[in-house]
């Protein structure tokens, strides 16, 4: 998923910049859409719809609307499924004041908190995760709507990055382990936070900074404060996943260009799983900024093989198999003139169920190449994410069923290569503990944090 929100110290609005950042940040979710805001009789307001943003909602309303702060949300459906009623930002008028939640990210202990609420009288109203924080602010007494928002962060264990809107407040949240990009821009009287960098450069805005991991910021018309949530420091655990293929190249993450680090993924890969192929070629988009590193390094000339549909969303991001299945047609058509005949080599970022990789091989040897050679920019996905990226059950998972040999079978592919967990952590560049790696390696953070243990 992918949050942004707004606010205006000079009271101007700001619902349009919501729009224009979720619209910069729609390749982290394109099931629905939608905003929130608190009005002047401090009602929570909130427009959501399905689908892209630009379907969800209607941005020449939006600019019509007078809200000095608002936050907005597009939906990848992880936890919960996708109906209207898991459309976010979430929002309640509770006793302290109104209060509306938009989440990136995986609350890995949500069913035991929510199992624990439900049998104290709570009545969830959809099947989210991040409706846990409603009530766990609810749950208690506390002076204010902020200190309610504090004492629940310290409750949740696994991923949140979060854009909160209370009364005359936005909220800024980053899990102790900072699974989940979140940045702060400002630009005149407007102070922004987002997902990814690229949506603050569509508005316009300068990154301050990223928040630290277990940050809260509070945004009011006093500026900008920064809180902890109040748990032990934890080892940091930025996704590599947003490097290998979520976030956008043009993103900062960490410090670090995703482009830069997308380039380095295929370096690496090309010293470590060589190919002699006529041409290298990417399965666009998500391999392409590997595939021209994997060219860069072996010095075999990248072409542009394959075509992608422009207006075709992630295929991966459709919710059933059939619709996966044909999604991978409806986007990707290669150009015949410079397959036939020849020996390739196809980058592309990730094998999950291997569906892309099955029909694009089947297709490439439909026109004619030679010799497929499939080499993947990441190492093979072999467990479970449960800190927000939609990765399949093991049972699911290509390269957990099958070794790389049988697997190379199963796609067809004249050889398979995928890149190292040592190469992996390299072109990230940052040290090897403050990276998960979990979907990879199996190794998920400390002992039991992954587990629903409860301690309310
Ligand atoms: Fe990212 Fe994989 Fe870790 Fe999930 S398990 S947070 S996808 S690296
Ligand atoms: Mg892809």
């Amino acid at each position: 998923c992918g949050v942004f929100g707004a606010f205006s110290t000079a009271g101007n609005p700001v619902l349009e910049e919501v729009y224009l950042g979720l619209y910069a940040l729609q390749h982290r979710g394109q099931e629905s859409a939608g905003v929130a805001w608190i009005d002047k009789s401090d009602q929570i307001r909130t427009i959501k719809g399905q689908g892209l943003v630009h379907l969800a909602l209607n941005q020449a309303e939006l600019a019509t609307i007078d809200a000095s702060s608002a936050i907005g949300h597009v939906r990848y459906s992880t936890a919960g499924g996708s109906g209207l009623a898991n459309v976010q930002p979430l929002a309640a008028n509770y006793c302290r004041g109104p209060v509306a939640i938009a989440h990136n990210g995986n609350i890995s202990n949500a069913s035991g908190v929510r199992r624990y609420l439900e049998n104290r009288g709570a009545i969830f109203q959809s099947t989210t995760d991040t409706e846990v924080i409603l009530h766990l602010m609810a749950h208690q007494p506390h002076k204010t709507e902020l200190d309610a928002l504090v004492d629940s962060l310290r409750k949740l264990k696994g991923a949140f990055s979060l854009a909160v809107a209370l009364k005359d407040r936005l909220v800024a949240a980053r899990d102790p382990w900072g699974f989940r990009p979140l940045a702060l821009g400002k630009r005149d009287d407007v102070y922004y936070i987002s997902s990814e960098s690229c949506a603050l450069d569509l508005v316009g805005a300068d990154m301050i900074r990223e928040l630290e991991p277990g940050e809260i910021l509070v945004i009011d018309d006093e500026g900008v404060r920064s809180l902890r949530i109040p748990v032990e420091p934890r080892r940091k655990y930025l996704c590599s996943f947003e490097f290998v293929y979520f976030a956008r190249p043009d993103s900062l993450i960490s410090g670090r260009s995703v482009y830069e680090v997308r380039k380095n993924l295929g370096k690496m890969l090309a010293k470590g799983a060589p190919c002699n192929g006529d041409c290298v070629t990417c399965m666009p988009d998500s391999g392409t900024v590997a595939a021209m590193g994997y060219a860069e390094e072996s010095g075999i000339p990248y072409e542009k093989a394959i075509v992608r549909n422009r207006y075709s969303g992630r295929t991966f991001i459709e919710p059933t198999q059939r619709v996966r299945e044909l999604g991978v047609r409806k986007k990707l058509n290669p150009i015949r003139e410079l397959i036939r005949g020849k020996s390739l080599t196809v980058v592309d970022d990730s094998i999950v169920r291997g569906t892309t990789s099955r029909r694009m091989v089947e297709l490439l040897r439909e026109y004619g190449a030679s010799e497929v050679h499939m080499r993947i920019s990441s190492p093979p996905v072999k467990f479970p994410c449960y800190y927000g990226i939609d990765t399949p059950t093991r049972e699911e998972l290509a390269a957990a069923r099958a070794n790389e040999t049988a697997l190379c079978a199963e796609i067809g592919a004249t050889s398979l290569g995928y890149l190292t967990g040592d190469d992996l952590i390299q072109a990230i560049g940052l040290p090897e503990w403050e990276v998960c790696t979990a979907c990879f390696s199996g190794n998920y953070m400390e002992d039991g944090e992954r587990h629903e243990e409860l301690d309310i």
